[in-house]
């Protein structure tokens, strides 16, 4: 039996899958604000409720938006607050006695789908969200790539490739990031990178979807910029095919609902690889929100 728990900001979701990789059993309890114990007690009672449940102790992993310091295990985020710099994966195998596993929830997201049926002989998938930021994480041969510091796959703090500088032209914008640096992917190729760029070149800030909608009216500015983003998308994915070679790209986030990018990136990124590559399969994630338990069930696989 596998557990998942995707710990949120605001909701802790669980989910048991059996060995054949079916869900079979799911709960959802608030987060507790910023009480590490009840954070603690919560993720506990749920294991031992199940573990009854079904006569045997299930393994536990954890997905939450943010890293765990590879040097003493305490974990960075800064969305759910009861586990800031705590070693939340130390005290929760303390309280239970037995070993959990803890991931961020951007490799959650792309282990859930690298494990679905049509995908799971890939031996390289990439997920990419585009979300509220620009997040992923890199599978390889159904495991998580966690790097020396478990910041693989922080895609979105990857820095602007020289390309941009020539597309985005003399009056590029260079947005600051939550990671205090500026010039980071998160804030260009993301739903709010998508809204920021339009504001910059139009004066006006219009939400993403709307201006889905007025590109497909075939609004002048609304079409100028899709194109540009979509350049710019195809730059950044070009340098992610050439590092990791994915047989597969799996993109998440609402921004992943706007179907030309499934049109526009494999027209658009080969400039951008080498001469004998082709790039990969670029497909819409199919397990939306229950993503994050999934992946956080499977880091045990
Ligand atoms: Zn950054």
């Amino acid at each position: 039996m596998f557990y998942g728990f995707d710990v949120g900001g605001t909701k802790i979701e669980f989910g048991a899958f059996d060995d054949n990789l079916n869900r079979v059993a799911t709960e959802r309890v608030a987060t507790p604000g910023d009480d590490y114990n009840a954070l603690i007690e919560a993720v506990a009672g749920i294991i031992e409720k199940y573990d009854a449940q079904f006569g045997a102790e299930g393994k536990v992993g954890l997905g939450i938006p943010g890293i765990e310091r590879a040097e003493d295990a305490t974990v960075l985020t800064v969305n759910v607050p009861a586990a800031k710099g705590r070693t939340l994966r130390l005290d929760l195998e303390k309280r239970i006695g037995r070993s959990v596993s803890l991931n961020n929830d951007a490799n959650c997201f792309a282990l859930s789908e690298a494990w679905d049926e049509e995908l799971k002989n890939a031996k390289t998938v990439l997920g990419c969200i585009l979300g509220t930021g620009f997040g992923g994480g890199i599978i390889v041969n159904g495991k998580v790539v966690n790097g020396k510091n478990n910041v693989a796959g922080e895609l979105g703090h990857m820095r602007l490739p020289i390309d941009a500088w020539f597309l985005l032209g003399e009056n590029a914008p260079l947005f600051d990031c939550g990671c205090d640096k500026k010039g980071c992917i998160d804030n260009y190729l993301s739903g709010r990178g998508f809204e920021q760029l339009y504001e910059h070149y139009y004066g006006e800030k219009k939400k993403a979807v709307d201006i889905i909608e007025a590109h497909k009216q075939g609004e002048a500015n609304a079409v100028e910029h899709v194109d540009r983003f979509m350049e710019l998308l195809a730059m950044c994915m070009g340098g992610l095919f050439t590092a990791f070679d994915p047989e597969v790209v799996v993109l998440g986030g609402g921004l992943s609902n706007f179907d030309l990018i499934y049109d526009e990136l494999p027209k658009r990124v080969p400039k951008y690889l080498l001469s004998i590559a082709n790039p990969p399969k670029i497909v819409k994630a199919k397990h939306g929100d229950a993503g994050g338990v999934r992946g956080a069930a499977f880091l045990n696989i």
